[in-house]
């Protein structure tokens, strides 16, 4: 087995990976809140941890990969107040909750192969798991550190902090906490401006609800996930995963509420992604900024300049170590679909490339570079860089200015099947579909330059006409400040 070295939020150090009982690994991510389509920001968190699950595989463990669904229990404030997101969208689209659960799932699955990532071994959902999450928050009460209010149940924050240390994810102290969050006021329940709901009480219109021992109500959203990882992966697990803005809240109520049923750390090593900005700003929902994977693909977006790939989107963010930030960018993006572009011409080229008698070039010791970027937690940046080292060799061998061996040849493609395709997770596209999507981009543009003009000259009939003929061709316009954008 490798000696794999990866950071560890909990501890603030790189630290050398120990599996609890090896070859066998536990990886626990958050996975998505399912009242809405992804953006390419909570793609960038699920592609990451899906080359660490490829690289612990590739590395011989044997990884039970458990990735939750959010269907329930979702509020829209931080702090157990505001709207639940499901039924709010429910409203909206006059739908049933299970609808835009269904939908939304189904979208994100969509999504996820589009990008070639592996599907998680487990992917429970809140929903299915109401019993386990009752059963441990009343294990909570139990051990003292929950109390119910109304038919709600919180978590007593300062209770647990006195045997516990309730900021150690994120190496804050108790007081800094509280001064950070805002005074309680005569109409909150709970009793300690940290303290969390376990378990919420329904509304007499809240539509998704189950019976407890303190009435009718749903989950809170941090219990989901101890409840799921303890049930999938053991009260003590190896790595838990998420983005960085889970760390302050879901992940720090997450160790709170498993450390107060078992007395025990219930994860050895904690990894964050950083997050994908746009102009320096964090793509989000709330922020408006969301750039959804279907309008990257088609380059519908009005502030994209065409299309890309799924692939040429992947290793752009392969080029960038997953815990650094990520900006968003045409020019970035299309600096990676042309260096996906080389990979990929490289790699046909191998597949002719004529054997010499001697050799020039050491391919093993550039193998060994590859595996101690990925061992040096997973630095996929740096692998990159070694990656169009084999680039450069192949062409010149094919150019005759060097010489490689068969046994060369054969060494540089298990490096391509290895590092690119089984641990970057990346894949040779159809060339036909990669052009005919950009060929559509195109006309597409065209068309809506046409409809514009129509619009500036005041000829309305014709620009309806467009509009309405797309729409009759399963084309949807949509007109913002930026400009036009169009989706299939
Ligand atoms: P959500 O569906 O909002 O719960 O998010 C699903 C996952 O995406 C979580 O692990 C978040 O931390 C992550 N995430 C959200 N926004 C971003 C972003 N801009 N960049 C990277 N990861 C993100
Ligand atoms: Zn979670």
């Amino acid at each position: 087995m490798q000696a794999l070295f990866l950071y560890n939020t909990l501890t603030r150090k790189k630290e050398e990976f120990k599996a609890i009982k090896p070859p066998f690994v536990g990886l626990y991510v958050c996975g998505p809140t399912v009242y809405s389509d992804v953006h390419l920001g909570n793609c960038r968190t699920f592609i990451s941890f899906d080359m660490i699950y490829r690289y612990l595989i590739h590395i011989g463990y044997k990884v039970r990969y458990v990735r939750n669904i959010t269907d329930a229990g979702h509020l829209e404030g931080d702090r157990d107040e505001g709207d639940d997101k499901f039924a709010k969208k429910a409203r909206l689209e006059q739908v049933d909750p299970m609808e835009i659960v269904q939908k939304y799932t189904v979208g994100f699955h969509d999504v996820m192969q589009a990008f070639n990532n592996m599907p998680p071994s487990i992917e429970p959902t809140a929903t299915g798991h109401i019993c386990e999450q009752i059963e441990m928050v009343k294990e909570i009460i139990e051990k003292g550190f929950a109390y119910e209010v109304n038919g709600t149940v919180y978590f007593d924050v300062e209770k647990y902090n006195k045997d516990f240390s309730y900021g150690q994810l994120t190496n804050r102290k108790l007081e800094e906490l509280l001064e950070g969050t805002r005074e309680l006021s005569g109409q909150d329940e709970k009793r300690g401006r940290l303290d969390f709901a376990l378990w919420i009480k329904a509304k007499p219109e809240t539509l998704m609800r189950w019976p407890s021992p303190w009435g009718w109500g749903f989950p809170g959203w941090h219990i989901e996930c101890s409840a799921m990882s303890s049930k999938y992966l053991g009260d003590v697990f190896d790595i838990h995963g998420g983005g960085m803005d889970l760390q302050a809240t879901h992940h720090t109520n997450e160790i709170a509420q498993s450390q107060a049923c078992n007395h025990k750390s219930p994860v050895n090593y904690w990894m964050h992604t950083n997050m994908l900005t746009v102009n320096g700003v964090r793509m989000s929902k709330s922020a408006g900024n969301g750039f959804l994977p279907g309008e990257l693909f088609t380059g519908s977006h009005p502030l994209l300049e065409k299309g890309y790939s799924p692939m040429a989107v992947r290793f752009f963010m392969m080029q960038t170590h997953y815990h650094s930030t990520l900006d968003f960018s045409n020019e970035a993006l299309q600096a990676s679909e042309k260096g996906f572009e080389r990979l990929m011409e490289a790699h046909s080229t191998l597949q002719n490339l004529k054997a010499s008698a001697t050799s020039t070039e050491d391919i093993k010791a550039l193998q060994q570079k590859c595996y101690d970027a990925m061992n040096d937690d997973f630095n996929t940046p740096v692998l990159v860089a070694h990656l169009f080292e084999t680039v450069r060799i192949i062409n010149s061998a094919n150019d005759g200015k060097l010489s490689l061996t068969q046994a060369d040849i054969d060494l540089l493609k298990t490096i391509y099947q290895n590092f690119i395709f089984d641990i970057m997770g990346l894949k040779k596209e159809e060339e036909g579909n990669s052009k005919a999507a950009g060929a559509l981009s195109k006309v597409m543009d065209l068309v809506l330059d046409i409809r514009n003009k129509a619009k500036v000259e005041k000829n309305f009939p014709l620009s309806d006409e467009i509009r309405n003929k797309l729409t009759d061709a399963g084309v949807q316009i949509k007109d913002t400040k930026e400009g036009s954008s169009w989706k299939i």
